[in-house]
């Protein structure tokens, strides 16, 4: 009799012990679900594959080098041609969109607005800072500057200064490795040191923001050297060379502005990129 006495006793303090646990289960369930849906709806965003990535519209990739006058070739274009292409883009209804913006796009299917393009500076010139930044920001557009960080302070190139205040601007920073030597000829883990992480480093605490983004050195890359940038960069960009249907975020493409009319440059970005909608 007591037995079963103490049998129904402990059924019963089994019962409450189990309740109490519910009970304190669901306040902490309570307390923690805003923070649950949260994570839940970050993790709900699924990575386009690379395959899906390699099949979206391009969007136009604009790359310049020099701006002056009084210089011919591919990497050179006068202030006032250069000030013509900008005006060209504004008019015809381009705006101009980030890399992080070019990323959701195609890693994310996120929207861009309507006619997006992109504009890039390679090599740390003085005159990205004097006189491409502000002829974009009249327009409103903003672009991205791949540095070359040996050049520092040095004649003819931007200073740290320049550097800092285009990123506090809103302009994007890249780098585009520390003395311009091609990616293929990195061998060793000395050689990536020397020419992305410790600049990366460096540039990153001069702009106060992560460098995510990277330019190769003659736009020249293979596929190995590829693959390996994107344990550092979200993107990387080339010239005029095809992307790699492997890694496409560490290839896109870019196309190289000469000393163009506004309509010939106009007409080489639909060639280039194509016409398709994005
Ligand atoms: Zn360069």
């Amino acid at each position: 009799m007591n037995r079963k006495l103490i049998s129904i006793c402990t059924i019963l303090l089994g019962l409450v012990v189990i309740s109490c646990n519910n009970a304190s289960q669901h306040k902490r369930n309570s307390v923690a679900n805003p923070v649950a849906i949260k994570e839940s709806t970050s993790v709900k965003q699924i990575a386009n594959t690379p395959a899906l990535i390699y099949a979206k519209p391009e969007v136009p990739v604009l790359c310049y080098h020099r701006i002056a006058d009084g210089k011919k070739g591919d990497y050179t274009v006068s202030p006032a041609t250069f000030a013509s292409h900008i005006k060209m883009l504004a008019d015809s209804g381009y705006h101009s969109i980030s890399p992080a913006q070019l990323y959701d796009y195609l890693v994310y299917n996120k929207d861009l607005p309507e006619k997006p393009f992109m504009i890039t500076f390679d090599d740390s010139r003085v005159e990205h800072s004097t006189i491409a930044a502000p002829v974009m920001e009249k327009y409103g557009f903003r672009g991205v500057f791949f540095i070359m960080t040996i050049t520092y302070n040095k004649k003819n190139y931007m200073t740290t200064d320049e550097i800092a205040q285009l990123a506090k601007a809103g302009h994007t920073i890249g780098l585009h490795s520390w003395d311009h030597t091609m990616v293929i000829k990195y061998k060793e883990a000395a050689d990536w040191q020397k020419q992305v992480t410790e600049p990366k480093k460096k540039l990153e605490k001069i702009v106060g923001k992560a460098i995510e983004y990277w330019a190769y050195p003659n736009g020249v890359y293979d596929h190995k050297g590829a693959a390996e940038l994107s344990n550092y960069f979200k993107l990387s960009f080339t010239l005029a060379s095809k992307r790699d249907s492997i890694v496409p975020l560490q290839t896109v493409r870019r196309m190289i502005v000469p000393e163009w009319t506004p309509q010939g440059m106009h007409t080489s970005m639909h060639r280039t990129f194509g016409a398709k909608k994005i």
